[in-house]
């Protein structure tokens, strides 16, 4: 089977614009607009923006979404921890499968709410750890055990020990990378290794006022040299040495998130760094920083952006979203959406970034095959 025909037609009617569904009750009769796949927005349950982001960005990942929407999710689930997955994956089918314009994501919320009571406070939190709470749940949910790689966890020293996981799923698939450090003691010139496995990549930010990604990207990757109180202990000089660290990516992700370090803080003083950071829809070259051997697809494009505005303590969030279905970008923002140009993707309120090393295609037609 092919997959030439033109968008909408789809053996399971899955992608038909429902132009004239019954339940548009989010928006006044005027702005009711044709309802697409994947394009839905979400309520606000008390401060819940941060959340609504987020979800927002995890259901634009094409492969994810093909993950739960096939059912696929079903097999791996872990028993004892399947409720926020669960309704995960319910919330997930509703935004791509259902027919309102908006859905509430109150069950999603209660599940995870019950673990971590914090979400339940109707306060503002960060978009970023909340992303990691959410990945984490569906990591322990879905993972799978790997014999061979028990095997190779155990032969290796302790301090690679996470460099070999022995857990996989699909959030490790899609969003798992690792880092190099290789640390050199600057006075016998020994040279140790040590890897670290991350989802996200915090990015300092380099100026007040305009830098690019690539500008914070040198930043982070830059040779660092610890002196002082930040010496490191070298085993063969067997005391703390003064040390130079190189950064790497020994292992890229196929979705790699970018946290822009906007929350500065310093102490008590706390401040929000408005700079500008221009950063490429397309085309993002990750070689200076990829280590040679792992440069397999080193160019990434942006499939999502969490938006943060205001200050932070209080503040809003809202995301865009590219949809693998019209490959247009969507301003989501609670109940409110709408489509953006191209040109309207770049803005000074970029808080996360999403980039995905492969174009997406449509979620749902690979498992026919
Ligand atoms: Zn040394």
């Amino acid at each position: 089977m092919t997959s030439h025909r033109p968008f909408p037609a789809d053996d399971f009617g899955i992608y038909h614009v429902l132009s004239e569904c019954a339940n548009h009750a989010c928006l006044p009769e005027s702005e009711r607009q044709p309802h697409l796949q994947g394009v839905t927005g979400l309520r606000n349950l008390g401060n819940t923006c941060y959340m609504n982001a987020i979800l927002q960005c995890l259901c634009s990942v094409s492969p994810l979404v093909e993950y739960f929407l096939s059912g696929k999710y079903v097999t791996a689930l872990q028993k004892d921890c399947s409720e926020v997955t669960t309704a995960f994956a319910y919330l997930m089918t509703d935004m791509w499968l259902g027919d309102s314009d908006c859905v509430s994501p109150e069950i999603f919320l209660s599940a995870l709410g019950s673990l971590y009571p914090v979400f339940l406070k109707k306060t503002q939190q960060d978009a970023q750890e909340f992303l990691i709470y959410v990945l984490n749940e569906l990591h322990e949910a879905l993972k799978k055990h790997c014999g061979r790689r028990a095997y190779e966890k155990r032969s290796a020293p302790r301090s690679c020990r996470k460099v070999v996981a022995s857990e996989t799923s699909i959030i490790t698939r899609l969003f798992e990378g690792q880092l190099n450090y290789r640390i050199t003691c600057l006075k016998c010139e020994t040279c140790t290794n040590k890897n670290e496995v991350f989802t996200v990549l915090s990015l300092p930010i380099p100026s007040e006022y305009e830098c690019s990604l690539q500008d914070c990207l040198q930043c982070f990757f830059q040779q660092d040299t610890l002196t002082w109180n930040n010496q490191i202990h070298c085993s063969f000089c067997e005391s703390k040495q003064e040390t130079a660290v190189r950064t790497t990516v020994s292992k890229a992700p196929k979705i790699i998130v970018f946290h822009l370090k906007r929350f500065d803080i310093q102490g008590t003083v706390k401040r929000k760094l408005r700079t500008e950071i221009l950063y490429p829809l397309t085309n993002l070259d990750l070689t200076p920083y990829i280590c040679p051997i792992f440069r397999k697809h080193p160019k990434y494009n942006l499939c999502a952006v969490v938006n943060h505005f205001g200050d932070l303590d209080g503040g809003h969030y809202t995301a865009f979203c590219k949809n693998s279905v019209t490959q247009a970008w969507y301003s989501f923002d609670d109940t409110r959406v709408s489509e953006i140009p191209d040109t309207s993707v770049q803005t000074a309120t970029a808080y996360l970034l999403f980039y995905s090393c492969q174009p997406f295609s449509m979620p749902i037609q690979k498992h026919r095959s």
